[in-house]
């Protein structure tokens, strides 16, 4: 096992920094935001290098999804940080009375981010956010899969961040594991339901809270949209937030579409149309087309893909070339059901179509699966829509469009059942990191006599 290097001493001067206050003030969060932001400005370069190098993202993706993104994120919580950390004022039961109640927000503690590949810069940095803005100490610990990113990570928030409060801890699961052993006071993690058991059952020792970022399989519903401007912008959504979002290793990208069998073929002919317009006829060649991360997972990949049946089910794309981790966006009609394919997260360039009768069994369908982290529905119909709202859970649910919700700081980002618990971004990442104390100040001056012993039947119809 790789041992971290004197881990005790490392954990002891954050407890020792918690310790000393200094954490809670609002400028020290304020300075630290604003030195992310300075960290995000100044070294761009190198973030955007790193993930071209880790995964083969095209630095415009990179910025969008995570640069532009944080970037967003750090100045929201600038702007409303103080906000955040004032008390709000309630009120009490009559019988209390004169009371005064506040719910005052304070800092967890020493708290541990574990975080995944395919948004390394935006699945660490968005929840040290909102650790920081709520005056907790954090340790970082990125994913091993994407190394030059987590080796940006570490150097530089070493260099722009208080390090007395904030370290990055690099490794895999071994390192995990040994961060696992330790006593937090919140576990934030984002991966894959297996390892969330672990994190779950050692958080358990010590009663520790954790949120955990999972994944699953997010359908899209298309509707058969009768204007054409309509369906064209659907289909670009759709292709933009499947094969232009980390070449489909998103937790929150489309996983399989659901659609009307009578649509089905003219659905195809557009995306057909479309997928070249984003990607060129030789997609190989293109820039715009993520890698996938590594061998590990081209050959998960190449496997769904190598069972007979599914391969018969492919209707565009379809090449793969295992020496530079690359897989063409490829669309699939009607791959058995029972296949991995429609039964695993696929997390990959691989779009199944399934056709179905009528649009409306696409509910059926969806509630007879685990919760997803999203549902998407391309639909005009608010009938489908209403019932879509009411029938079906997820994280999210979003209408005529994919991946948006990531990049909103209104809406809690994160999942239900199979896909997660716990939520952040905007101000639900404060909380995520945040205790709300009850404090109750009463006064003297009043005081109800029935409220005490010695009862009596009397007491009782008072106090009812
Ligand atoms: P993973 O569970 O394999 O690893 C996640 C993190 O846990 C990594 O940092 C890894 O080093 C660490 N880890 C692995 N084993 C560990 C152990 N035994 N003890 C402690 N730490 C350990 O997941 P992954 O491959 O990095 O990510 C892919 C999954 O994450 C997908 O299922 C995807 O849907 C999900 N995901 C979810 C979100 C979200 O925000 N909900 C975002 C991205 C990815």
């Amino acid at each position: 096992m790789e041992p971290i290097g004197d881990l005790e001493r490392e954990l002891e001067e954050l407890r020792e920094t918690f310790r000393s206050g200094k954490t809670k003030e609002a400028s020290w969060r304020r300075s630290q935001l604003k030195s992310l932001l300075t960290l995000l400005e100044e070294r761009e370069e190198d973030i955007l290098q790193a993930l071209h190098q880790d995964i083969g993202k095209n630095p415009v993706e990179s910025y969008r999804d995570e640069v532009g993104t944080l970037i967003k994120s750090v100045n929201y919580a600038l702007d409303y940080l103080k906000q955040w950390m004032s008390s709000k004022n309630v009120k009490m039961p009559i019988v209390a009375f004169p009371t005064r109640a506040e719910l005052v927000p304070e800092p967890l503690g020493i708290v541990l981010v574990i975080s995944s590949w395919n948004f390394p810069f935006g699945l660490s940095l968005e929840p040290l956010i909102g650790a920081i803005a709520a005056g907790n100490v954090v340790v970082l610990k990125p994913s091993e899969l994407a190394p030059a990113s987590s080796s940006v990570l570490a150097t530089t928030l070493h260099s722009y961040l208080d390090n007395k409060a904030v370290k990055v801890i690099q490794g895999g699961y071994c390192v995990g594991d040994q961060l696992l052993q330790q006593k937090w006071d919140k576990i934030f993690f984002t991966g894959t339901p297996r390892v969330a058991r672990i994190v779950m059952t050692a958080a358990a020792k010590h009663l520790t809270p954790v949120t955990l970022e999972l994944g699953g399989k997010c359908p899209a519903v298309v509707d058969a949209l009768s204007c054409s401007w309509d369906r064209e912008m659907a289909i670009k959504r759709i292709l933009g937030g499947k094969f232009g979002a980390c070449a489909g290793q998103a937790c929150i990208g489309i996983d399989y579409i659901l659609t009307e069998k009578k649509f089905a073929t003219s659905l195809i002919e557009q995306m057909k149309v479309s997928t070249k317009k984003m990607f060129g006829e030789n997609p190989r060649e293109s820039r715009s087309v993520a890698r996938v991360i590594n061998q590990h997972h081209f050959l998960r990949l190449k496997n769904l893909l190598d069972d007979p049946m599914v391969k018969a089910s492919v209707v565009y794309g379809g090449s793969l070339d295992e020496d530079h981790l690359f897989i063409e966006p490829t669309i699939l009609l009607d791959p058995p059901l029972k296949a991995a394919i429609m039964n695993e997260e696929i997390f990959g360039p691989l779009l199944p179509i399934i056709s179905l009768e009528k649009i409306e069994e696409s509910i059926e369908f969806i509630k007879s699966r685990p919760r997803a982290l999203s549902i998407y529905a391309f639909t005009k119909n608010e009938k489908l829509k209403r019932r879509l709202i009411s029938e079906t859970s997820s994280g999210s649910l979003v209408f005529n469009d994919a991946i948006i919700q990531y990049a909103a700081d209104t809406v809690p980002f994160g999942g239900v059942g199979e896909s997660g618990f716990g939520r952040y971004h905007g101000k639900f990442s404060f909380d995520a990191f945040t205790h709300e104390k009850a404090v109750v100040k009463r006064h003297f001056l009043i005081e109800f006599w029935f409220r005490f012993p010695p009862w009596n039947d009397y007491k009782m119809q008072l106090l009812k």
